[in-house]
C-alpha cells in the first residue's frame, strides 16, 4: 500500500513539475513515507530519517519532510525527536505538496489524471479503496487513514489500461478491505469481472480482503474466472473464537475455515497466505495453542507473524498485557517454527507440477537464474535462457524446491522443437 501511495505521489509531483532526483546527493527535496501499524515500523522510519540529517548539513536548502500515516499519528511531536524537519504532511493534506515545494498552488485534476508511476513492467498496483470502516480492537489504520472510500470504476478501469498499454500483464488491486469494494451497484466480484475483460491482463490479484466480505458470487468469480490468480492473501490474525471476538474481527475460526475448503475444494495447491499476531492482551496458552492449531488445520502456504504491539489510541491499548515483551517474542517464534515446516510441506506439493511462471528478474546471486512467481504466488527460480524477458510467462515444471524456493524447468512446447 505504501510503495503504492509513494509511485502515485511521484506521479502527482511530476504531474505539478517536479523531477525525481537522479540520486540523493542532489536531491532538493526528500520525502519519507512511513507507517504506524506497529511499533517497530514508527521507529525504524524516525532512525532513517535521523540518517539524512548528513544531506541537510551538506546542502542547507535542502527540505526533509514526513509523509504517511506517522504523520497522522505523531504530527507536529516528530518536530520535537527531529529537530531538523522542514514539514510533517498526513495522507489527507498532500494537495499542499506543490504550494510547499514548487511554490505554486496544485494543478487541477483534469481527464489525463496523473496514475501511480510504475515501478517495473510487468505487474502494477491499483488501490481501488482508501481507509477502512472497520475496527479492529489493536489497529490504528482507521484512525490514521480514516473512512473507507471506494474509487470510481471509470478512474480505476482507465488506470488498469493505461498500464496494459505499457506492457503490464498483471495487476493487484488494493485495500484494506478490499473485497467489500462497492460502487454504485457494483460489487468486487463485478468489477473483477470488468478488469479481466481489458485486454493485455493475464493475472488478476487483490489484497487484503476480509473474510467477512466472501459472498457466493465473489467465490464462484474466484474459482471461475482463470485471469484470477488462485492465490489469496487472507488475514486470519487469531484461531481462537475468544481472541478473535475481542479483535472486533467479525468472522469465527469456522467461518474462515470454510473459506479455506471453498478456495482449495477443486485446487488443493490454491495458494493461501495470512497474517498472523501473538500475544494479544489475555491471550491464554490454549488460546494461542488453537492458533497453532488453526496453521495446522488451514495449511498457510506462507504468513506474516507479529507480536501484539500496542498503538495508543486504539481500544486493545487500554487493555492490560500479562505476557511481557519475551513471552511474546516466544509465542511468535513458535508460531514461525511451525509455519516454517508447514511452508516447506507446502511447497513440496508442487514438485512435478506444470505451472505458468512469470519472471521478474535475474536472480542477485545468480545471473544464470531467474527469479519469476507462479499464480499460486510462489517463488521460483528458472534456469536462464536467452529468450527470457522480464514480465515474460513461461510454462515451466517444478522439479524440486531449494531452501522454500521452488527449481522450475521450462517444458518445451512443440512449436519450440
Ligand atoms: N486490512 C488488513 C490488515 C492491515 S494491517 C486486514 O484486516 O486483514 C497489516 C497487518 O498488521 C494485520 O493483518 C495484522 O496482522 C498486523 N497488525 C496490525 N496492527 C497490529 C498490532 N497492533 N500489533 C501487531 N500486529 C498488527
Ligand atoms: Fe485494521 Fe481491521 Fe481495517 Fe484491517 S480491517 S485495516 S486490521 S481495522
Amino acid at each position: 500500500m505504501n510503495e503504492y501511495d509513494s509511485a502515485r505521489l511521484a506521479a502527482f509531483l511530476e504531474f505539478n513539475g517536479a523531477l525525481p532526483a537522479a540520486d540523493i546527493e542532489k536531491a532538493d527535496a526528500i520525502l519519507v513515507n512511513t507507517c504506524s501499524v506497529r511499533e517497530k515500523a514508527e521507529e525504524n522510519a524516525i532512525a532513517r530519517i535521523k540518517n539524512l540529517k548528513e544531506f541537510k548539513t551538506k546542502n542547507r536548502k535542502l527540505k526533509i519532510g514526513v509523509l504517511g500515516c506517522m504523520a497522522k499519528n505523531r504530527g507536529e511531536s516528530l518536530f520535537k525527536i527531529i529537530p531538523f524537519l522542514d514539514f510533517v504532511l498526513a495522507p489527507d493534506e498532500y494537495s499542499r505538496l506543490p504550494e510547499i515545494l514548487l511554490g505554486s498552488m496544485a494543478k487541477e485534476k483534469s481527464e489525463d489524471e496523473p496514475f501511480a508511476k510504475l515501478s517495473n513492467n510487468y505487474s502494477a498496483f491499483v488501490a481501488i479503496q482508501s481507509g477502512c470502516n472497520m475496527r479492529c480492537s489493536y489497529c490504528i489504520v482507521p484512525y490514521v487513514r480514516g473512512m473507507e472510500q471506494y474509487r470510481e470504476p471509470n478512474s480505476i478501469l482507465r488506470e488498469i489500461e493505461a498500464t496494459a498499454v505499457k506492457g503490464v500483464s498483471e495487476v493487484t488491486l488494493l485495500g484494506q478491505t478490499v473485497n467489500g469494494y462497492r460502487y454504485k451497484g457494483l460489487s468486487f466480484a463485478g468489477l473483477l469481472k470488468q478488469v479481466a475483460d481489458i485486454k493485455g491482463i493475464e493475472r488478476i490479484r487483490f489484497m487484503s480482503p476480509h473474510p467477512k466480505h466472501y459472498t457466493g458470487e465473489l467465490l464462484e468469480i474466484l474459482l471461475g474466472e482463470p485471469k484470477i490468480a488462485p492465490h489469496v492473501h487472507l488475514p486470519v490474525q487469531s484461531g481462537s473464537n475468544s481472541i478473535l471476538k475481542k479483535m472486533k474481527r467479525q468472522y469465527t475460526r469456522e467461518n474462515y475455515l470454510s473459506i479455506v475448503e471453498a478456495l482449495r475444494s477443486s485446487n488443493s495447491l490454491y495458494g493461501i497466505t495470512t497474517d498472523i499476531i501473538c500475544g494479544y492482551p489475555g491471550e491464554s496458552e490454549e488460546e494461542f495453542e488453537e492458533t497453532l492449531s488453526l496453521l495446522r488445520e488451514a495449511r498457510f502456504d506462507s504468513a506474516f507473524m507479529f507480536a501484539y504491539s500496542p498503538r495508543e489510541g486504539t481500544p486493545s491499548a487500554l487493555e492490560k498485557e500479562f505476557l511481557n515483551e519475551e513471552q511474546k517474542k516466544e509465542r511468535l517464534q513458535r508460531t514461525i517454527d511451525l509455519q516454517n515446516t508447514i511452508i516447506l510441506e507446502r511447497a513440496k506439493l508442487m514438485i512435478g507440477q506444470r505451472e505458468k511462471i512469470l519472471l521478474e528478474s535475474t536472480s542477485r546471486r545468480n545471473s544464470s537464474e531467474w527469479i519469476g512467481k507462479t499464480g499460486n504466488f510462489k517463488k521460483a527460480i528458472v534456469k536462464a535462457q536467452p529468450s527470457f524477458k522480464e514480465g515474460m510467462y513461461v510454462d515451466c515444471v517444478i522439479e524440486g524446491i531449494k531452501g522454500h524456493t521452488l527449481v522450475a524447468v521450462p517444458s518445451i512446447t512443440p512449436s519450440q522443437l
